[in-house]
């Protein structure tokens, strides 16, 4: 499995109505950074601060000079953002570019891999 390579897939699949914020998430954008609060309303992110409407792109993604994307707010973004790839298969469905064509040899491998890579971000996914 490679690093991120900040190819964006997952960040531009589903931040148009894909992503959840707890609310605990929210009562610290409200309390601390009103400029990500406001992209909220109603419990739901990423809104259009005007009309209330979804985004169709996340207004914290942007790209460098090389075309890499970054997320702005990547020390405050959503646990849902903090989290992913969760599992193998979303990573399949997304196309996520961390996966080498050895990974799919062995898919129960791969996610105990995957779960170690991401060990600082969130607790492994459960198997049967
Ligand atoms: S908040 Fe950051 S990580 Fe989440 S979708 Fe937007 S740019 Fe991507
Ligand atoms: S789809 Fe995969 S490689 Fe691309 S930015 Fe997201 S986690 Fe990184």
């Amino acid at each position: 499995m490679k690093e991120c390579n900040q190819c964006g897939k997952c960040c531009i699949k589903y931040a148009n109505g894909g992503l959840c914020a707890t609310a605990e998430e929210i009562e610290n954008w409200e309390n601390n950074y009103p400029d990500i609060y406001q992209y909220v309303s109603n419990g739901k992110i990423w809104m259009d601060p005007h009309n209330g409407t979804q985004l169709a792109v996340c207004p914290w993604l942007k790209q460098d000079e090389k075309g890499k994307y970054l997320c702005s707010i990547y020390f405050s973004r959503p646990e849902d953002c903090r989290w992913y790839p969760v599992s193998v298969n979303e990573m399949i469905r997304d196309e996520c570019e961390m996966l080498e064509n050895r990974d799919l040899q062995n898919l129960k491998n791969t996610q105990v891999k995957l779960d170690t890579l991401m060990s600082d971000s969130r607790p492994p996914l459960q198997h049967k």
